[in-house]
């Protein structure tokens, strides 16, 4: 059973200087990638640290690696509505969440936005990519000076490339899902390639692979890539993307960090409810996954 975290503080009482942090960020985890990150190093002394004593920006370290993993956890372990919900509140936690994921993943000896960045620029420049769960969207402000088209959705717009969309529930582009009795590609899809690069986040995940299917063409290409730990049976989580209406093309299992998948898009037979209901259940695929300090 997937256990609620406890809610975030307002951003006022988290600035409380007498806040300390909390046992749970202590915890050890049994596994994890992450065994050789250290999130408490310095974040550098952009993220609010000038004028702190080295006691202080070490104090502070700790709280904001807490934070992290207290957003992280929430981010993985509820549904995309109650972290949309978090987001609003309190916009602050977008961006302490992506200081923290920043941090993380500039240890990796590659990270998945890079490789994507540089496969994808060597498509046609008339290629339409939507990048869902973008975060900064460093694949659009790659790629987009370069003349190619990405559209890049995140719960929050920092910047002016992202969009706000809560991609698990819907993705403000065209596409129709096919009608009842017919086995089809959907109609109205401008988009070539889908990109979910490690955001596959809220326990209703699968929809927003629904919603890839719904907004790419016949043919279109779906890249997937996740962190490798959170797999607990790759052929089952191949196997329920593949239900919603995709061909596994490759995929790349030799990163130590990440996993890579490239899915395209084939036709499906128009689906009920109920079996809708049976697939969309299934996000328990993938496991949360943990960033730990040392
Ligand atoms: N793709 C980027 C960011 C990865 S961090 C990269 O590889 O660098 C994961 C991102 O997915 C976060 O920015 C988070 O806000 C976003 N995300 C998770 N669930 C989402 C949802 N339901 N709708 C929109 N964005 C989501």
């Amino acid at each position: 059973m997937i256990s609620h975290p406890m809610p975030l503080k307002p951003a006022a009482e988290r600035r409380d200087s007498s806040a300390r942090p909390t046992k749970k960020a202590k915890t050890k985890h049994e596994s994890s990638p992450f065994e050789e990150i250290q999130i408490d190093e310095p974040l550098g002394e952009a993220e609010g640290s000038a004028g702190l004593t080295s006691l202080q920006k070490s104090m502070k370290q700790s709280l904001d690696g807490a934070r992290f993993r207290l957003i992280n956890e929430t981010l993985y372990k509820t549904d995309s509505h109650e972290a949309q919900r978090m987001m609003q509140e309190d916009p602050a936690v977008f961006s302490e969440y992506h200081i923290g994921f920043r941090h993380q993943v500039q240890s990796w000896p590659t990270n998945p936005v890079d490789h994507y960045v540089s496969s994808l620029s060597k498509y046609p420049l008339k290629t339409v990519i939507a990048d869902l769960g973008c975060g900064d969207a460093a694949i659009a402000q790659n790629l987009v000076p370069k003349g190619m088209s990405v559209l890049s959705f995140d719960l929050i717009s920092n910047n002016s490339f992202v969009v706000a969309a809560d991609i698990c529930n819907r993705v403000p582009l065209p596409g129709g899902e096919g009608k009842e009795g017919e086995k089809s590609g959907g109609t109205g899809q401008v988009v070539d390639v889908v990109v979910f690069s490690l955001s596959l986040m809220g326990t209703n995940w699968p929809t927003s692979v629904r919603e890839a299917w719904r907004i790419l063409k016949l043919d279109g290409d779906l890249k997937i890539a996740e962190v490798a730990s959170r797999f607990s049976e790759l052929d089952s989580f191949v196997s329920l993307v593949s239900s919603i209406g995709f061909k596994l093309k490759s995929k790349d299992t030799h990163n130590t960090h990440f996993t890579l998948l490239d899915f395209k898009k084939v036709a499906r037979k128009f689906m009920t409810t109920d079996k809708w209901d049976s697939i969309l259940s299934k996000g328990d695929l993938l496991k949360p996954c943990e960033y730990k300090r040392r």
